[in-house]
């Protein structure tokens, strides 16, 4: 790996490296927020300098003197935005928000300045017209591909004007999507609903207690009981709290993120973003986002994603007014004079999943402590990819609670580290995410320090326990613990030479795929056995208790299914449009009319705090993503099951080779069918989700 050296008058700025640490690793302990502009900047000009001499050289292109040497350049830029990105979400505070504010339209301005590179593209497209010629290997021609692609739907080629036009929207995007994501984090940091007494814990689970508990301490009160708005404080709290005006409050909070009438109010940013998206698309030929967006997923047509929406929605929309029936019965019941709303379907639904499949989460939290279901997903990476985990502590981490683990390949060979980031805090953005360090890639495999093996980080928000207590998960944490891991495995197990397409450089609708395959094995009879241990007795899971847990897989689906189609549709509407207008809240109401959304369940995101959508916008008209992946890992599952064996050796050797150590080498159906034979219909989605005897 190259580093840049600093000049002798200036003191070493430890982003630039050498890092003397285990494994290469960011020296997190000296890194400070006034390293990263003198680094950005030194990194970005030696990048420009690295791309202007690959342009101007006078050999006519070639793979080696063109893509090859592109591939190699900008690495101390790549470091230090990741140890950003990494730190950006995990643990920022004002000084690095400021950083971010500024370095992303840079950032922009940067990638623009080489994706719109006249003589660079001159090069790229030489290649790509003689691609034929060349002699490439498989990989090779996929990433001479990837940069043809790639630059051509950035505007290369076109006329100046509509390029620097382009640029601009570019970087004016890079700020909104900035804005968007710290307007969403000042809003989570500046509410906390203190709960005064027990009054106001009435009905409160074990749970919800400790997760209220902890977020007081975390905000500075201890002793106290908080609710926040990250989604381990207010689920467990709209779940179990019997205080049905508290539940409204939360509630209400909850869905205001983003949309508070104050100076992080998100609507404007949302509009502006939508009318540049839109403009950017037409520049490029194509009628809206969505359009362009969706050609180089593997969706392709927003007409595709729509029909899979569609398909799922009548049912699900059927088996969720059902449900609200029950609900609405069971609160009545009780003696509820009123109409379900949205801040009452979790706490019924916990009342009816208690009555109807006898689960209840104080009897389950016991069995699913965060380390026992750290210990399951990495043994079922044992039992099907050979996987071995140890701790170690050497490793430099950013916050004292991450941890970190030496992953090891079946001959004992290294395969990369993995940082484990569990707990929520007011520096860390809401939701959980995989994110790298470093990825894998084998450039350097003609040098004598061989080949890179990557940095895998898992983030998390989980509700730390009180100290000295176990921390106890919901299925639904330990399922979220699962896919992200799912997630690292993807970037773990890669084996490509090229970082192009390394990881999981692959198609967003189809990156789900990994680790949404991951969560099935949580739900499989013998991991559950073994690792689902009772905290303090150590006792396995009761088989009784066990059976109703599996049994219960599918209830409320209808509820899950609504909520997320009901945001994915939102998405997809939003850029499928030649225009939305000034009130993006209008709109989405609009939508949501349209497909007849049930008045009692909220999005799972709305438009104000959507972050996958408009928080730089990875997942915009790109939310679909998580349905057409679960189209493949339903099915992929199934080709455990057809075996009789959730771990078979063969499936999962296949598994390994065609799509997890594949990271992008081939198009994205491709990959798939080298797993399967064939490509899946959403069948076994509608049976995982018990969809498939619904009616509608
Ligand atoms: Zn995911």
């Amino acid at each position: 790996m190259t580093t840049t050296q600093p000049q002798a008058n200036e003191p070493a700025n430890p982003l630039l490296g050498p890092w003397a640490t285990p494994h290469d690793s960011p020296p997190f302990a000296a890194i400070r927020p006034e390293h990263f502009r003198p680094a950005f900047d030194r990194a970005m000009a030696d990048h420009v300098a690295e791309v202007e001499a690959i342009a101007a050289t006078p050999d006519s292109p070639s793979f080696n003197n063109t893509i090859a040497a592109l591939e190699r350049s900008g690495q101390p830029l790549t470091r230090v935005s990741a140890v950003f990105r990494a730190l950006a979400g995990a643990h920022t505070n004002d000084a690095l928000m400021a950083i971010e504010r500024d370095m992303a339209p840079l950032l922009a301005a940067h990638r623009n300045r080489i994706h719109l590179h006249d003589g660079l593209y001159a090069r790229i497209k030489a290649l790509w017209d003689r691609r034929a010629e060349l002699g490439l290997t498989g990989e090779q021609a996929r990433v001479l591909e990837r940069y043809a692609v790639t630059f051509r739907r950035a505007g290369a080629g076109l006329p100046q004007a509509t390029r620097a036009r382009i640029a601009a929207i570019g970087e004016r995007l890079a700020e909104l999507g900035t804005a968007f994501s710290q307007n969403v984090l000042a809003d989570e940091q500046a509410y906390a609903l203190v709960l005064e007494g027990e009054a106001d814990m009435a009905g409160l689970s074990e749970g919800a207690r400790a997760a209220a508990k902890a977020a007081a301490e975390e905000r500075g009160l201890p002793g106290k009981h908080a609710i926040t708005l990250a989604r381990s404080s207010v689920e467990p709290f709209l779940q179990s709290s019997a205080r049905r005006d508290l539940r409204e409050k939360t509630y209400a909070a909850w869905i205001a993120r983003g949309q508070s009438g104050g100076v992080t109010d998100n609507r404007a940013i949302i509009a502006e973003t939508l009318a540049l998206r839109s403009e950017r698309a037409k520049l490029l030929g194509y009628p809206t986002f969505a359009h362009y967006r969706l050609e180089d997923a593997m969706a392709k047509t927003p007409e595709a994603v729509a029909a899979l929406l569609d398909g799922v929605w009548a049912k699900a929309r059927v088996r969720a007014e059902e449900d609200r029936d029950a609900l609405q019965a069971l609160a009545q019941a009780e003696g509820g004079n009123f109409a379900l709303a949205a801040w009452d379907w979790r706490y019924y639904a916990e009342k009816l999943r208690k009555a109807r499949c006898d689960i209840d989460a104080a009897e389950l939290a016991p069995y699913l402590a965060l380390e026992n279901m750290i210990s399951a997903a990495f043994d079922v990476a044992h039992r099907l990819f050979g996987l071995s985990f140890r701790e170690v502590h050497d490793v430099p981490v950013w916050h004292p609670d991450v941890r970190v683990w030496e992953v090891s390949g079946p001959q004992g060979r290294l395969e990369g580290l993995f940082f484990g980031d569990y707990f929520a805090r007011s520096s860390k953005r809401s939701g959980a995410w995989m994110t790298t360090l470093r990825t894998q890639d084998k450039l350097a495999q003609d040098k004598l320090d061989g080949e890179v093996r990557p940095l895998v980080v898992n983030v998390m928000n989980f509700a730390k326990a009180s100290s000295g207590e176990p921390v106890l998960l919901s299925f639904d944490d330990a399922r979220t613990l699962f896919h992200e891991f799912g997630h690292a495995l993807h970037a773990l197990l890669s084996d490509v030479t090229f970082p192009m397409i390394s990881c999981t450089n692959v198609p967003t609708d189809f990156v789900e795929l990994p680790s949404q395959l991951y969560e099935h094995w949580l739900e499989e009879p013998e991991v559950l056995r073994r690792f689902a241990r009772h905290c303090r007795t150590g006792a396995p899971m009761p088989e009784d208790l066990l059976r109703r847990l599996i049994a219960a897989r599918t209830f409320n689906q209808g509820f899950a299914t609504v909520e997320y189609v009901g945001s994915a549709f939102v998405d997809l509407e939003f850029h499928r449009q030649a225009e939305v207008g000034p009130d993006p809240a209008a709109f989405e109401a609009g939508v949501l009319e349209r497909i007849g959304m049930p008045a009692e369940i909220g999005m799972r995101h709305r438009s104000p705090h959507f972050l996958h959508v408009f928080a730089g916008g990875g997942y915009a008209a790109g939310y679909y993503s998580y349905m057409w992946s679960e189209v493949l890992d339903a099915d992929t599952f199934e080709a455990f099951r057809e075996t009789g064996d959730a771990f078979d050796p063969a499936t999962a050797a296949r598994l390994r080779d065609a799509i997890l150590s594949a990271g992008g080498s081939r198009d994205a159906e491709e990959l798939y069918k080298a797993f399967r034979g064939r490509l899946p219909t959403p069948d076994a989605l509608m049976r995982k989700r018990g969809l498939a005897e619904a009616a509608g």
